[in-house]
């Protein structure tokens, strides 16, 4: 049995915020943020490009549906300290918690490693000339940023993330 819930994205911080239904058990707890991260995964994946366009701000799916990038130090995170989680903006799995976030003086959110080992995929990227990784949600596929080897202890790694790609969420 579905019920439908409906969420508001607000990762823009503007007043582009958009609503969005999200098909859920019923059977999942009140919680709405829960009940979103038990979609079934294949609610995602055979959402058309249309259908993420009207989800999401149009910077929003430049980023995450066009794999673009924000400038450096224009987005919302790239200096946010709050402890929390950070969410997938467009399908809202956890992807990053805010221990793991880190200065890494790029303009950019970064952290040394996922929530979870298989929150974030990662996927060899050839474009603009460039040999990157790049860093993908691992339920809907949107795109994140990019995944460098030259982060801090103990993994070494540097997940570069765009703020667009991102929505915070306080621990309470
Ligand atoms: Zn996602």
């Amino acid at each position: 049995m579905f019920v439908t819930v409906t969420l508001t994205l607000n990762g823009c911080s503007d007043s582009s915020a958009r609503r969005t239904q999200l098909k859920t058990d019923a059977s999942s707890t009140p919680s709405r943020m829960q009940d979103a991260s038990r979609v079934d995964a294949d609610d995602y994946i055979h959402l058309s490009e249309q259908e993420w366009r009207t989800r999401l701000s149009p910077e929003q799916y430049r980023i995450l549906r066009e794999k673009g990038t924000e400038r450096a130090f224009s987005g919302a995170y790239w200096n946010h300290k709050g402890q929390g989680v950070y969410r997938c903006a467009a399908c809202r799995l956890v992807l990053f918690n805010s221990e793991t976030k880190f200065k890494s003086g790029t303009g950019w959110p970064s952290f040394w490693k996922p929530a979870k080992d298989d929150s974030v995929q990662t996927k060899s990227d050839l474009s603009l000339g460039m040999r990157r990784t790049e860093a993908l949600c691992h339920r809907c596929k949107s795109h994140l940023g990019h995944v460098f080897d030259d982060g801090p202890a103990p993994t070494g790694l540097r997940y570069c993330i765009n703020s667009a790609s991102l929505i915070f969420e306080d621990r309470e």
